[in-house]
């Protein structure tokens, strides 16, 4: 079984899929944005800097993101992981191959999550999350929680992500479009990139997901 890089604009679906990894492979799921939001809720003045990119939209340093990367891959050494939302720039990219150099060279595979923007703003607009990390979305009948604004897996109140809101999201799209294409690029050149449309559902992606993780 091959690591996993998710690769994805926002709302692709990267939390979902990577859900169904963790349930139905044992992957460890490796989220940069729950890995920010941490330090965001240790209340540091680091966490308060990145609150405000966040919310804004925009990217937090590469640095600090690689430096989260490589103490979590360090963490878990030896079991599959699924990254989700890293690399997002191609500086990133670049730094994660040395990353892997460092902990061995792993196999891995990097999967592209297709989706047009339109499609991606609708899904904005009807996602809830819970703070145990679970994702829904009320105008999807497979992903609408099944008490209205309650979390199916521990009970708690549904929330709106502070930056799922229109002017958030369009620069979030704007980040993507200018740095995608080198990534996909990069990885390849590299033999290791699919592509997958999401615009379909949640099984029908997932089917061509696990091809992605075993085949080579
Ligand atoms: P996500 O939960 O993946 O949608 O990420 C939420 C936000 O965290 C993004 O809009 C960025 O502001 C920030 N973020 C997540 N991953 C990265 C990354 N690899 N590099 C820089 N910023 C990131």
């Amino acid at each position: 079984m091959k690591n996993v890089i998710l690769v994805a604009p926002p709302a692709a679906g990267k939390g979902t899929q990577s859900e169904l990894l963790v349930k139905e492979y044992g992957y460890i799921h490796i989220s940069m944005g729950d890995l920010l939001r941490e330090v965001i809720a240790s209340g540091s003045e680091v966490g308060k800097q990145i609150k405000s990119i966040i919310d804004e939209g925009k990217l937090v340093d590469d640095d600090l993101t690689i430096d989260l990367i490589r103490d979590k891959l360090k963490a878990i050494k030896g079991h599959h992981y699924c990254l989700d939302g890293f690399p997002r720039t191609i500086y990133q990219a670049h730094e994660f191959d040395k990353v892997m150099d460092e902990l061995g060279n792993e196999d891995y595979v990097v999967l592209y999550l297709d989706l047009s923007e339109n499609k991606a703003y609708e899904r904005i607009a009807g996602r809830l999350i819970c703070s145990c990390g679970k994702s829904y979305n009320i105008f999807n009948e497979e992903l609408k929680p099944k008490v209205e604004g309650i979390c199916d897996n521990c009970g708690k109140e549904l929330v709106k992500r502070t930056d799922d809101n229109a002017e958030s999201f369009k620069t979030r799209y704007q980040v993507v479009l200018e740095n995608f294409e080198p990534i996909k690029e990069f990885y390849a050149n590299k033999g290791k990139l699919k592509i997958i449309d999401v615009d379909r559902n949640v099984d029908e992606i997932f089917s061509d997901i696990v091809k992605g993780i075993t085949n080579d």
